[in-house]
């Protein structure tokens, strides 16, 4: 039996589809929705459209940006030769608070993960491997220190290691299993500095 209308129910299943969302969250974001006053929720589904049709990957570094190519991409003052590989734009703007990491990045978007099904060619590693074509001295892999991060990580060391190229990885001050985005800036830069060749 349907407690609510259809189109509460329908709300219901669009949001608990969501990351994160489970089916009471997803019940109180739908009344919650529903109480707002209309032109709220016009601007709440206008800025949902907008963004998703105005955000794109950085043509270099595969960022979301609002450009072809974005700031740290588009900044001459940045270490281009130095390149950091991590999993998704989260984990580069945790770097990028840091404001002392002055090389460029490389977003994956997703680790390895044979258990998920998630193949070296469901993440941006052959973009990667184009850019190394190119002037670059060290490649810092920073993806997470969980085991997807880790099956990444060697993953890349291996592909890259003949090309001569150094490769690094950053030191395991970051927490087995810890997210880069949740972890504070003190321990992301100890972990740079400690990065050692792999
Ligand atoms: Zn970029």
């Amino acid at each position: 039996m349907d407690l609510y209308s259809g189109h509460i129910n329908k709300l219901i299943e669009e949001l608990a589809a969501l990351p994160g969302i489970g089916s009471k969250s997803a019940q109180r974001l739908a009344f919650h929705l529903i109480n707002m006053p209309k032109s709220r929720v016009e601007r709440l589904a206008n800025t949902i459209l907008d963004a998703r049709e105005n955000v794109r990957y950085c043509k270099e570094c595969y960022t979301l940006t609002d450009q072809d190519i974005c700031p740290v991409c588009s900044n001459h003052n940045r270490d281009h030769s130095t390149i950091m590989v991590v999993e998704n734009a989260r984990d580069l703007a945790a770097y990028e608070k840091t404001g002392k990491y002055t090389g460029v990045y490389h977003v994956l978007h997703g680790a390895i993960s044979p258990m998920l099904g998630i193949g070296p060619g469901d993440i941006k590693l052959k973009e990667l491997m184009q850019r190394l074509e190119g002037d670059v001295k060290e490649v810092i892999i920073a993806t997470n220190s969980s085991l997807e991060g880790e099956t990444t990580a060697m993953y890349i060391s291996k592909l890259i290691k003949p090309t001569g190229i150094k490769v690094t990885r950053i030191a395991s001050g970051v927490p087995v299993g810890g997210d880069l985005e949740y972890i504070d800036e003190v321990t992301l830069l100890r972990a740079l500095e400690g990065r050692v060749e792999i």
